[in-house]
């Protein structure tokens, strides 16, 4: 079979980070040098050319236009590779992964973020393995000569989530992301063992072209409850921010308040054209707003169902849809359904 060609795009982040020999100091990696430190990568059956976005930002300072510049590359070089590696930043990589799974359009080709906890330049790194699976599989093609994985994923420590389904749960352990409520498209051990019944399938539509969606919208708040918020702060957040979207973070299943003060200021915001989609702060399991009184009382006053949606996904997926500026009608129901495995009816 053919070599697949790979775009490794260099964002920041710890995976860029070597020891200096002369001062002991981090400093960045060169990944354009990337043959010369991993020569075992030559034995994949992968040609990898290295775009370094200059300069290499901390993804902590990760914005609205770092992923507008990042679509733009891929737009620019789709043609041209069979897949893509972004190397990334852990603190925010499961924004910037949501956010890319909807900006790029008609997608068919495998985007694979990762990054990792220790610099690539330390001798424990967990970066190296990372980076090698994660091009390993942006090149897996199966029989047919089509990609394993035609869509954005997340590869950590031995597992490749869907990648607007990730959350960052751990800022010590080497696994520090986690799907709750998705099984890893691949688990890799002795041997890289694709789940295929929960990877998009591929199946481009010629007649739809790979695009990208550039407008974003930065109109959104998230609010989270807690016992004893207070009418103002909340309406705030709601209503004075001039939000055109708010993921609501409720208890459980997707409850809160009866008090009439919250639930009258949720329907004024919602009577105003706001979006109010609610997401759990639970991690894991559903939103569903019918079980109790607590929670039915939202989705008479409107809110959008978040599902099994994390805070990352809902914060990208209404940037997204607010960004293309539809009619409330259509807005609502682009939040209503899954548009890119975001969560599963
Ligand atoms: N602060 C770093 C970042 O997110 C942490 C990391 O890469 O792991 O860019």
């Amino acid at each position: 079979m053919k070599r697949s060609t790979i775009l490794i795009i260099y964002t920041g982040g710890t995976i860029g980070m070597k020891t200096d020999e002369a001062t002991g100091a981090l400093v960045p990696f060169d990944f354009s040098g990337i043959y010369e430190e991993f020569p075992s990568l030559k034995r994949l059956n992968v040609d990898i050319e290295v775009f370094t976005i200059t300069p290499p930002i901390d993804s902590s300072n990760v914005a609205v236009e770092n992923w507008v510049y990042m679509a733009r590359i891929i737009r620019d070089n789709y043609a041209r590779y069979d897949g893509f590696v972004i190397l990334h930043g852990t603190d925010t990589m499961s924004y910037s992964a949501a956010a890319l799974s909807f900006m790029l359009e008609n997608l068919a080709k495998p985007v694979i973020f990762t990054g990792s906890q220790i610099p690539i330049g330390i001798l424990r790194t967990d970066g190296r393995e990372n980076l090698i699976t994660a091009i390993e599989i942006a090149g897996a093609r199966n029989e047919d000569g089509n990609p394993i994985v035609p869509e954005v994923a997340l590869y950590f420590q031995n597992r490749l989530f869907r990648g607007n389904r990730t959350t960052k749960h751990s800022a010590e352990a080497l696994n520090a992301f986690a799907s709750f409520n998705y099984q890893p498209l691949a688990d890799v051990g002795v041997n890289i063992q694709y789940n295929s019944a929960v990877i998009a399938p591929y199946a481009p539509d010629f007649s739809d072209e790979f695009r990208i969606s550039e407008n974003l919208s930065d109109d959104v708040v998230v609010v989270k409850l807690f016992p004893g918020i207070r009418p103002a702060t909340l309406r705030a957040m709601l209503i004075d921010s001039g939000a055109r979207g708010v993921v609501l973070e409720t208890y459980g299943a997707g409850n809160a308040p009866t008090s009439q003060w919250f639930v009258d200021l949720v329907k004024e915001a919602v009577d105003r054209g706001v979006v109010v989609v609610n997401v759990s702060q639970c991690k894991d399991g559903a939103v569903q707003m019918h079980l109790y009184e607590t929670g039915l009382a939202l989705q008479e006053a409107g809110v959008v169902s978040g599902h099994v949606m994390t805070v990352e996904a809902a914060v990208a997926k209404l940037m997204y849809v607010l960004g293309k500026n539809l009619p409330l009608s259509e807005t609502l129901d682009l939040m209503r359904r899954p548009l890119r495995g975001e969560f599963t009816l």
